[in-house]
């Protein structure tokens, strides 16, 4: 069958494997490609869309319109650019999309794609971090199906094919580590961005390899876990695993437990869920399990790596506690990548975001699931950043008075 495809955030790391096993899997002969996005890499863009022969490549900058157009030059790809060229890109039908921009930038597009009653390949987990239960909703409504493509979620879905979710008992998230799994609090504390992106066992986009680091990035996949998979927030344990070979576990009434293991290649997950729902060859190795001989597993130490800690706490407070945790990181990832602010910082200037907002906003707590619309997370989305750049400048000028002091 010749399925209509559109991919958001095409020149990134998952969104680069997309396009490969399309290419793969036989290209403009074999897909119909309808729309590519990408950022700054107008460049690339434009060789994946004439290749692919987009119909149309939109870079959600404006500014860089110009280049796009002189890349597609004669193509006869359409050009666009701009936030709005996002969404009317989302609105043209497709079978089956990718939903792979990093942040929370990745969530309109997305949510706006479920329209067309297809698969959205989910990668961009903000989506579900920020506002699960609005884009659940508008799923359900629309009959379309979320096949998540982050290699844990990936696996727990996997492991609940066939399974009666009624027994589920518990999630267990497997987590790498990251780069400062054996590091001191000291060290962690002088960590430059370029340490903290150096993930161990995958290649990924910068912003989410950092997030690995500071477990952020498990934190937010705590809460996609209890969003996509409808368990309660005690149902979901964090187990580090630093072989990254099991990608997770679901635990069964019975006792019970299913894991899925794989190599640390996200072509595995994108190829699951874009050949979902059959299984296909796919270029990835075969895992050794003689030549890994063993698989450890540590329990995660919240002091070093507060972000778990305050996952929990977002998922206690419930509402749109999510979208205030994932914007306020977002932004403290932004100060700690400009080396505005140390590492162990961005975990604090999260804290003060949610404890703020705890206070202060009712429409981040006292928003019941069932009624959280697109609108409230992005609202809530908008306040945390405000309040989050606040705190991000005080610790920051805490820390210069410090050194003038000293
Ligand atoms: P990358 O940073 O590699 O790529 C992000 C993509 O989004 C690029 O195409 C980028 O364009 C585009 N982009 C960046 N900012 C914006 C914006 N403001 N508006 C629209 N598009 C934008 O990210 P990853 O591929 O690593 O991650 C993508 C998503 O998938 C994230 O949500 C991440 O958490 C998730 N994920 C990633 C995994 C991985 O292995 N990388 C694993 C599991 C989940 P450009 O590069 O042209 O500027």
């Amino acid at each position: 069958m010749r399925r209509r495809i559109s991919i958001f955030g095409a020149t990134g790391s998952v969104g680069e494997n997309t396009v490969a096993l399309i290419e793969g899997a036989g290209g403009r002969e074999m897909h119909e490609v309808v729309a590519l996005t990408g950022g700054r890499n107008v460049a690339r863009l434009a060789e994946q869309a004439r290749a692919l022969g987009a119909q149309i490549a939109v870079t959600a900058h404006e500014d860089a319109l110009p280049d796009l157009r002189d890349a597609l030059a004669g193509s006869g790809v359409e050009a666009a650019a701009g936030t709005a060229a996002l969404l009317e890109a989302a609105d043209r039908p497709a079978d089956w999309t990718m939903s792979a921009i990093v942040g929370a930038a990745g969530l309109a597009p997305g949510y706006r794609s479920l329209a067309h009653g297809g698969v959205l390949a989910l990668a961009n987990k903000e989506s579900v971090v920020a506002a699960g239960p609005a884009v659940l909703s508008e799923a359900a409504r629309r009959k379309a199906r979320i096949i998540p493509v982050d290699s844990e979620h990936s696996a727990i879905f996997q492991c609940l094919a066939g399974e009666p979710r009624a027994a589920v008992e518990r999630i267990i998230l497997t987590a790498s580590g990251g780069p400062f799994r054996t590091w001191d609090a000291a060290r962690i504390a002088r960590a430059t961005p370029a340490e903290a992106a150096a993930h161990p066992n995958w290649e990924m986009g910068q912003r989410i390899s950092v997030d690995s680091a500071s477990m952020f990035n498990k934190a937010l996949e705590m809460i996609e876990a209890r969003e996509l998979f409808d368990v309660s927030p005690d149902q979901v344990e964090v187990v580090v695993h630093p072989q990254s070979i099991i990608h997770s576990m679901v635990g069964f009434a019975d006792g019970a437990v299913m894991a899925h293991l794989g190599p640390s290649d996200m072509r595995g997950a994108i190829g699951y869920a874009l050949n979902w729902p059959d299984r296909a060859p796919l270029p990835v190795e075969r895992l050794d399990l003689v030549a890994l001989a063993r698989l450890d597993f540590e329990a995660p130490d919240t002091h070093r790596f507060p972000a778990l800690r305050l996952a929990r706490e977002a998922l206690s407070l419930g509402g749109l506690a999510g979208a205030a945790l994932n914007a306020a990181k977002e932004v403290a990832l932004d100060h700690f990548l400009a080396r505005h602010l140390p590492f162990p910082a961005m975990a604090a200037v999260v804290e003060a975001v949610l404890e703020r907002m705890n206070a202060e906003d009712a429409l981040m707590t006292r928003s019941p699931r069932a009624a959280i619309r697109l609108e409230d997370a992005l609202s809530v989305d908008h306040l945390a950043r405000i309040h989050a750049v606040e705190a991000a400048n005080k610790l920051q000028g805490t820390r210069m008075n410090r050194a003038e002091n000293a």
